[in-house]
């Protein structure tokens, strides 16, 4: 298959952990005979070191040119006191903003050789932790309108608004379904039906989305006792589907009961632009430059890309089990590091994932 992806490495230890995926990316080309066209592109604070903006045209063409986008990470403490307007995330939301994605995909997944990384009692992580948040990115309160301060009658008031419409929850239905069905087949639709009439919509949607997807099966579950079942008993999860604001918060829990933020990949996608591709950790500015970092969730992230914009399975195994491979090998980098196993540099772990695949 012939492929074209812009990268992305931004700032801090972008650039290192992307070098490794692209020895991925090269080692899948050539033993799964692909045609991989790869560009590079600007975003974050070497952006605006270089054209003054965190996100120059000149990338978001080559973005929009491409299949799928795969980024670093942008910001560090070089950036910090730029002006609001430029700041290096800036870019981020721009790139999202630009390329419409409205469905953030957070896999939370525990490797066996790193489940005492988790802070769950091991009779829970042994169970099995394997889920997916999809979480709405582009509506919901964070987006609503009308939103403000103001002062009513002699005193301060604030409000935003909870909004959702047809066609945004559909289409993001559409998306966890199908994921599902490449996955256990189950999904878990998560809102506030009890107090809330958009969840009560969002619900209702939902159903009937179902109604397109019979081999599939559905639940609801409020957000308060979803943030509860996420620590009690996570191995219950295939895929969450979930608004924007109790994605967010869901997200994050999910990832830190896995117990490593470099090991976390994610994907954002739209409706038939490029998807993003990135893992879930910033810059880390502390160990940049270093040859430290822990490349996993960027490694996971290419994976990903094969099975979400490319739908190919075999390539996304092939990533995934030979990351599972070098840590039952026991090599690990100092994020994840414990006795009895071997500390290995970013680029060595780069090498060692392509030698197992
Ligand atoms: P961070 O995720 O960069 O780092 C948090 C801690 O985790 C640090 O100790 C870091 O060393 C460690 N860490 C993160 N990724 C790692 C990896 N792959 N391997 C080993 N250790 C890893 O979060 P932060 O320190 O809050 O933010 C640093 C910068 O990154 C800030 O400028 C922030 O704005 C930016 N940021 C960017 C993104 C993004 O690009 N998507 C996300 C979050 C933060």
């Amino acid at each position: 298959m012939d492929m074209k992806i812009c990268i992305l490495p931004g700032d801090g230890i972008g650039p290192e952990i992307i070098a490794q995926a692209e020895k991925v990316l090269k080692k899948i080309s050539e033993k799964f005979s692909h045609n991989i066209d790869i560009e590079h592109g600007l975003i974050g604070g070497v952006a605006i070191d270089k054209t003054s903006v965190p996100l120059p045209d000149e990338t978001i063409e080559k973005c929009k040119a491409s299949d799928a986008v795969l980024l670093g990470a942008v910001g560090g403490p070089k950036w910090d006191n730029v002006s609001h307007e430029i700041r290096p995330e800036k870019g981020l939301l721009k790139i999202r903003k630009e390329l419409g994605l409205f469905a953030n995909i957070r896999p939370a997944k525990v490797f066996g050789p790193l489940k005492e990384a988790s802070c769950l009692k091991q009779e829970i992580v042994d169970r099995g932790i394997d889920l997916v948040v999809i979480r709405e990115l582009t509506g919901g309160i964070y987006f609503g309108e009308p939103r403000g301060i103001e002062e009513k009658q002699g005193e301060k008031l604030a409000y935003n608004t909870m909004v959702y419409t047809e066609k945004e929850i559909r289409r993001i239905a559409k998306v966890a379904f199908d994921i599902a069905r490449v996955r256990n087949k189950k999904i878990c639709s998560v809102d506030k039906a009890n107090v809330l009439e958009v969840s009560r919509f969002w619900r209702e949607v939902i159903e009937d989305e179902a109604k397109n997807y019979p081999d599939c099966e559905l639940t609801h579950m409020y957000v308060d006792n979803a943030a509860m079942q996420l620590v009690l008993n996570p191995s219950q999860f295939d895929v969450i589907v979930t608004s924007n604001l109790f994605g967010d918060i869901l997200s994050d829990e999910a990832a830190v009961i896995t117990g490593s933020i470099g090991m976390l990949p994610s994907a954002s996608l739209g409706e038939k632009n490029p998807g993003l591709f990135e893992p879930i950790h910033g810059s880390a500015p502390d160990i940049a430059g270093k040859d430290k970092a822990n490349p996993l969730a960027t490694i996971l992230s290419v994976a990903m890309m094969f099975r979400y914009t490319f739908s190919l399975e075999k390539e996304a195994d092939a990533i995934e089990n030979a990351v599972n491979l070098v840590l039952e090998q026991g090599y690990r980098t100092g994020d994840i590091f414990t006795s009895g196993c071997t500390l290995v540099s970013c680029s060595e772990m780069g090498d060692l994932v392509c030698s197992n695949i």
